[in-house]
């Protein structure tokens, strides 16, 4: 391992390869990650990434889309820069040899999610992610750029307010060391392990967010937890539920209650296809109301053979399961998915600490507002890690320090049960004042547990802790009821509460 590189990444998933793949045209670049090189949010994404590519679609109305969905804190001018810049990267992608799903004619074939008023999703049947990462990484291996796996990054080391490089943990040989560099790129993802259900995998804890605000950089919107409708109902698979993508609703599949009732147009006009904390919320309040850990999604009536074309992997694992999808319904529930705040950033993904970037869903660059639309994040991650390449080419090179202070990482009780029954009970989908100051009580007890020292499980019961703590800071400035942020004493958003919540550890 070197002592000192030019752009250190952290974090294997569509936004630290694309920052990497990139990157290197301007210096050596190395790749962290704390797991095996796949195991990230983004082998998981099953619906796709939204674009422009229709004739009956336009910058316009997905721009548009993206506002209605953000219920008013969307970002407008950052959006119009994501959105117009997606065609030509996810075309890109599809150069470098990612298999997107084409129509008769070699267009590509494009989906239909909550929220889209055209179909704009393009996808590789239902394992898009998992194609991205794919030729991400085979592109990564023939630019001869170095990645490293099991090497858990635990902290950032600032000097002058300057990011210069990481501590990390190598988890075969329990070494910490310390690695320098001219930027430090953060690209951990999201932190669906916070929650009881989710279907992040194991490595979603929120590293990077914890990291980041440790150091003193600004975070933002961190109540915007968006809960998935529909994962599947007591599935866990390596730790994380079974998603049943929207793309299901998109193509027919119909919410019903547990008697078989659909009842979503009771909740929207847009009915199954409404965006997604609508949809949450409908399931949770069907869910109450007929005392069920579930409601129901069919897509029983659909044809057979479009089903098991269009959905492969679900039909697949479902079946493993003893769940026919072309026959029954599937039982689901909302599970924690995706983080719509998260580290502060500028259009070219700068965060408020110098020479420290944050790119994905560990990022807040201000496009997803209240509420993501789907389908957006990935081409999020696509576009910042674009635009962050781009800014290396005027980072400049600087010498590594003599000395570092020891690594201020600390140690602890493994609280992550704790955690995630916290959160499940008082930050779920529909909040309450109360809930909120109770869990705040809970988490400044947890921090107290935290002692100098480290340890893998520890470090990331800490950073959870510190994103906890984050979540429910900001869930608790919010006193209006907006997007995914829902509180039973604000059940209206308030009209003149249109800014962020931001939170910085020195309180700037
Ligand atoms: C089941 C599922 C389905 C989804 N479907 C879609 C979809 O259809 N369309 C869409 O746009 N979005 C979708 N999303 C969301 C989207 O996949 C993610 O937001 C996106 O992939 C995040 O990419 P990322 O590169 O920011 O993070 P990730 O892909 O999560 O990568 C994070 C990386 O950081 C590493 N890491 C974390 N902490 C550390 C640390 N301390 N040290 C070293 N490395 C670390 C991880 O190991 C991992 O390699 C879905 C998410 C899930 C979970």
């Amino acid at each position: 391992m070197p002592k000192k590189i030019d752009f250190l990444v952290v974090g294997s998933g569509i936004a630290g390869l694309t920052f990497a793949t990139k990157a290197s045209a301007y210096g050596k670049v190395l790749v962290l990650t704390k797991k095996r090189k796949a195991d990230s949010n983004t082998n998981y994404a099953q619906g796709g990434i939204a674009a422009v590519f229709s004739p009956k679609d336009s910058f316009k109305l997905h721009i548009n889309d993206t506002l209605k969905t953000g219920a008013g804190l969307c970002h407008k001018d950052v959006v119009e820069m994501m959105v117009k810049k997606g065609p030509v990267l996810v075309k890109e992608l599809y150069n470098m040899g990612c298999r997107f799903s084409l129509n008769s004619d070699g267009e590509f074939a494009l989906g239909q999610e909550g929220g889209h008023s055209r179909r704009r999703i393009v996808h590789a049947r239902d394992h898009t992610g998992q194609e991205i990462e794919r030729v991400l990484l085979e592109e990564i291996k023939e630019k001869g750029i170095s990645l490293s796996e099991n090497e858990v990054v635990l902290d950032l080391i600032t000097i002058d307010g300057e990011c210069r490089g990481v501590y990390f943990l190598n988890t075969n040989n329990k070494e910490i060391d310390v690695i320098y560099a001219n930027a430090v790129i953060l690209a951990t993802g999201g932190a669906g392990q916070l929650y009881l259900h989710t279907t992040n995998p194991p490595i979603a804890t929120g590293d990077g967010i914890a990291m980041a605000y440790r150091a003193g950089a600004k975070i933002a919107n961190m109540e915007f937890v968006q809960f998935h409708p529909t994962a599947v109902y007591n599935i866990n698979i390596d730790g994380r539920a079974f998603l049943i993508s929207e793309a299901v609703r998109g193509e027919g599949g119909i919410l019903k209650t547990k008697d078989g009732k659909p009842f979503m147009k009771r909740y929207s006009p847009a009915g199954d296809l409404a965006p997604r904390d609508i949809v949450a919320r409908a399931c949770v309040m069907e869910m109450i109301k007929s005392k069920s850990k579930y409601v129901l999604l069919d897509l029983s009536h659909l044809k057979t053979g479009f089903i098991k074309k269009r959905f492969p992997m679900i039909y697949e694992i479902c079946l493993e399961w003893g769940i026919d999808i072309t026959r029954e319904p599937i039982p689901v529930v909302p599970a924690a998915h995706y983080i719509c705040g998260g580290i502060m950033v500028n259009s070219w993904a700068e965060s408020s600490i110098k020479k420290l970037f944050a790119l994905g869903e560990c990022a807040f660059t201000g496009v997803h507002g209240a509420n993501r639309l789907a389908s957006n994040s990935l081409l999020e991650a696509l576009v910042f890690a674009t635009r962050a390449a781009e800014r290396m080419q005027r980072i400049t090179d600087v010498k590594p320090p003599k000395r570092t202070k020891t690594q201020p990482v600390k140690t602890g009780p493994n609280l992550k049960f704790a955690i995630k029954e916290m959160m499940v009970q008082y930050l779920n989908v529909i909040r309450s004042e109360k809930g909120l100051k109770k869990a705040k009580q809970m988490v400044e007890g947890y921090e107290k547990a935290f002692e100098p020292g480290i340890h893998i499980i520890n470090a990331e019961s800490c950073n959870m802790t510190d994103v906890a703590k984050l979540i429910i800071l900001s869930a608790l400035q919010r006193k209006e009821s907006r997007g995914l942020h829902y509180l039973l004493e604000y059940p209206k958003p308030n009209p003149s509460f249109t800014h962020d919540t931001v939170i910085a550890k020195n309180g700037q």
